[in-house]
C-alpha cells in the first residue's frame, strides 16, 4: 500500500489544496511593512462576504475554539448571564468556555441530531423579564451532530428580546450561507482548518457595530490577547497589534482566491451535492443517518449510525488501514454510537463516493452483510439526477 496517500474524510482539519500549501512556503515577509499591509486587506475583503458582512474581519492567531474566548470576553460584561443553546458537543462546549470564563450560563438543550427551535428560544427569552441574559450563543453548524441550525431564525426570536447574538459558525463558514449583517448576527467566529481549506491555527472573527456599542458601555471581561479593541485600532493600516501568523494568512489569500474563482454560490451547491450523495449512499447500504429532518441536515458533514454488533471504531481502522480512507469518530457522547464522514472544503464528490465506498468494503470486511456496490449506486443516481435538475 501507498500508505501516505490516504483520503482525508474529517469535518476539520481538512485537506489542503496544493495551491494554498504552496503559497505557504514563499519566503517570509516584513509583518510590519506595505507586503503584509497588503495581504491584510486581501485577506479581509475576501473573508467579508463568506461572513455576509461590511464590518471587520479580525483574523487572530490560535484554534477556532479561541473565538469563543473573543466573543464572550470583548462583547459581553463579566459574571452576566448567557444562554448557551445546545444540540451537540459544540454546543456543549460554548457553554463549558463560558463557565471557564465566569460568566453565569443557563442552557437550552435540544435533542443531539435535532436543530435548536426558534419558538422555544423565543419563549424561553420572553420570560426572561428582568433582561438578565445579555447574550445568546449559537452554533451555526453541529459538526458533532451533522446539523444545521436556523441561525436566521433564532437571532430573529433573540431580536425581540434584545440580548447579543454569538455564533460559532466554525464549520458553515465557506461552505454554507453565512449573513451575518442581514440576519442581525453580532458576533460570527470560524477557524481557518475546515471550509477555508487551510491547515489549522486561525481564529477568525467578525463583530457588528451593536456590539461594540453594547461593550463601550456595559464592558466586557478580563482579555489581553484575545481583546479586539487593539486589532480595531490598527485595521485600516493592514496591521496587527502582535506577529500575525504570516504564513497561514499567505496560505488563506490563495484560499479565499480559488473560493471566488469557483464562487460562493457554485460551493454551496457543491456542498449540498455532497450532503445528498452522502445520505443516499448511506441508505443504500442500510446504515442509519442520526440526522432523519432533510431540512437540517448539514452540507459539511454526515453522521451515521454503525449497525447493532459492529464497532464504529472498527469500522474507522479497517476503513484506514486497508481501504486508506480516514473517517471521523462519533463525537461526545455519540462516540460509541457511530463515525462521520466530513465534506467539507477542499472536498468533490468523487472524495464522498471513494468514502461510502471505503464504508461498504469495511463492513463487508467486518462480516457485515452488505452488497458490493449498493452506496456508489444510490449516490451516483443522485448525482446525475442532480446534473439533470441543474439544466
Ligand atoms: C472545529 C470546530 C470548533 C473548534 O475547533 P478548534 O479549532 O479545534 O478549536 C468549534 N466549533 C465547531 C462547530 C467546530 O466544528
Amino acid at each position: 500500500m501507498l500508505h501516505e496517500k490516504t483520503l482525508l474524510m474529517l469535518p476539520g482539519p481538512t485537506p489542503v489544496p496544493p495551491q494554498v500549501a504552496a503559497a505557504m512556503t514563499t519566503p517570509m515577509i516584513n509583518h510590519r511593512g506595505s507586503g503584509f499591509a497588503e495581504l491584510f486587506q486581501e485577506v479581509a475583503t475576501g473573508l467579508q462576504p463568506l461572513f455576509g458582512t461590511h464590518e471587520p474581519v479580525y483574523v487572530i492567531p490560535g484554534a477556532g475554539s479561541g473565538g469563543w474566548e473573543t466573543a464572550l470576553l470583548n462583547f459581553v460584561p463579566a459574571g452576566s448571564k448567557i444562554l448557551v443553546v445546545s444540540s451537540g458537543d459544540f454546543g456543549e462546549r460554548w457553554a463549558k468556555a463560558a463557565a471557564a470564563l465566569g460568566y453565569q450560563v443557563e442552557k437550552l438543550d435540544f435533542t443531539w441530531g435535532t436543530a435548536a427551535d426558534p419558538a422555544v428560544l423565543a419563549e424561553r427569552l420572553a420570560r426572561d423579564d428582568k433582561r438578565e441574559i445579555r447574550a445568546v450563543t449559537l452554533t451555526h453548524n453541529e459538526t458533532s451532530t451533522g446539523v444545521t441550525n436556523p441561525i436566521q431564525e433564532l437571532a430573529a426570536a433573540v431580536h425581540r428580546h434584545g440580548a447579543l447574538v454569538l455564533v460559532d459558525s466554525v464549520s458553515g463558514v465557506g461552505a454554507m450561507p453565512m449573513a451575518m449583517d442581514a440576519w442581525g448576527v453580532d458576533v460570527v467566529l470560524t477557524g481557518a482548518q475546515k471550509a477555508l481549506m487551510c491547515p489549522p491555527g486561525l481564529t477568525i472573527v467578525a463583530a457588528s457595530q451593536r456590539a461594540w456599542a453594547t461593550s463601550e458601555e456595559a464592558g466586557g471581561g478580563p482579555r489581553f490577547f484575545f481583546d479586539l479593541r487593539p486589532y480595531r485600532e490598527m485595521y485600516t493600516q493592514g496591521q496587527t497589534p502582535y506577529t500575525p501568523a504570516v504564513s497561514l494568512y499567505q496560505g488563506l489569500r490563495a484560499a479565499l482566491e480559488m473560493i471566488r474563482a469557483e464562487g460562493r454560490e457554485q460551493i454551496f451547491a457543491r456542498h449540498r451535492l455532497m450532503r445528498d450523495i452522502c445520505r443516499a449512499g448511506v441508505r443504500a447500504m442500510g446504515l442509519e443517518l442520526l440526522v432523519t429532518d432533510e431540512a437540517h441536515a448539514s452540507a459539511a458533514v454526515t453522521a451515521i449510525k454503525a449497525p447493532p454488533g459492529v464497532s464504529p471504531n472498527d469500522i474507522r481502522k479497517v476503513a484506514l488501514k486497508q481501504f486508506g480512507v480516514i473517517l471521523a469518530p462519533g463525537q461526545g457522547r455519540l462516540k460509541s454510537d457511530g463515525f462521520r464522514i466530513g465534506h467539507l472544503g477542499y472536498v468533490t464528490p468523487n472524495d464522498v463516493l471513494v468514502a461510502l465506498i471505503a464504508t461498504e468494503q469495511a463492513l463487508r470486511v467486518l462480516g457485515h452483510p452488505v452488497t458490493a456496490g449498493s452506496a456508489a449506486a444510490a449516490a451516483q443516481e443522485t448525482w446525475l439526477a442532480w446534473l439533470q435538475n441543474q439544466r
